[in-house]
């Protein structure tokens, strides 16, 4: 499998622009923020635990995310194309996880692109995503945390990809429709 893994800060249009990949290239998508919210959903003990980090912000252990991300894709359809990781890894330790599980699987992680939003823009968009999502974790004060966590812990994984040649930034800022051109001219080399 030939995977892709979308990489921004919360807000910048990684669930809106894995719809338009799947769409165009069938890959699947795999959100570790919905795995999550499922889990949560299912008001099991797992996903109260869970819920109690997301709400603060916060990101979930790595050994547990790896855990139930190894269950999740064993889980999956034996012919998938490729997978789209939307918000994993998160940390450098799960890039490390991820890439020895794709060393393990005879699989690869083709590219990581970057989306780049401007900082008020993405504290708007989710502001305004938290008057419908019903998301713990879309109000202000857990918003800039977010940030803040985002910025600390997950953009060292930018640097892990840069180093392995396959870091892609694109610019997230614009229409969804020019946003996904600037992906696709990425993608049409790996998939078509
Ligand atoms: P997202 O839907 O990607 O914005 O994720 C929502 C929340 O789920 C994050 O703020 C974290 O609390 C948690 N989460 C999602 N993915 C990960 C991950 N790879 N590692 C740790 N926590 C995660």
């Amino acid at each position: 499998m030939r995977n892709l893994i979308l990489c921004g800060a919360p807000g910048s249009g990684k669930g809106t622009q894995s719809d338009l990949i799947v769409e165009k290239y069938g890959l699947l998508h795999l959100s570790t923020g919905d795995l999550l919210r499922a889990e949560i959903a299912k008001q099991s003990e797992l996903g109260q635990k869970i819920d109690a980090i997301i709400s603060k912000g916060n990101l979930l252990p790595d050994d547990m995310m790896i855990t139930l991300l190894e269950q999740h894709i064993a889980s999956l359809p034996e012919h998938t194309k490729g997978i789209i990781f939307d918000g994993f890894p998160r940390t450098e330790n799960q890039a490390i996880e991820l890439e020895s599980l794709m060393k393990r699987s005879g699989d690869e992680t083709a590219v990581l692109i970057d989306l780049h939003v401007d900082e008020k823009e993405t504290i708007q968009r989710l502001i305004n995503r938290g008057k419908t999502s019903g998301r713990s974790d879309d109000n202000e004060d857990t918003i800039r945390k977010r940030l803040v966590v985002y910025h600390k812990q997950t953009e060292p994984v930018a640097d892990f990809y840069r180093k392995l040649n396959k870091y892609q930034r694109v610019d997230g800022m614009g229409t969804v429709d020019s946003i996904f051109q600037r992906i696709d001219e990425i993608l049409k080399d790996l998939y078509c």
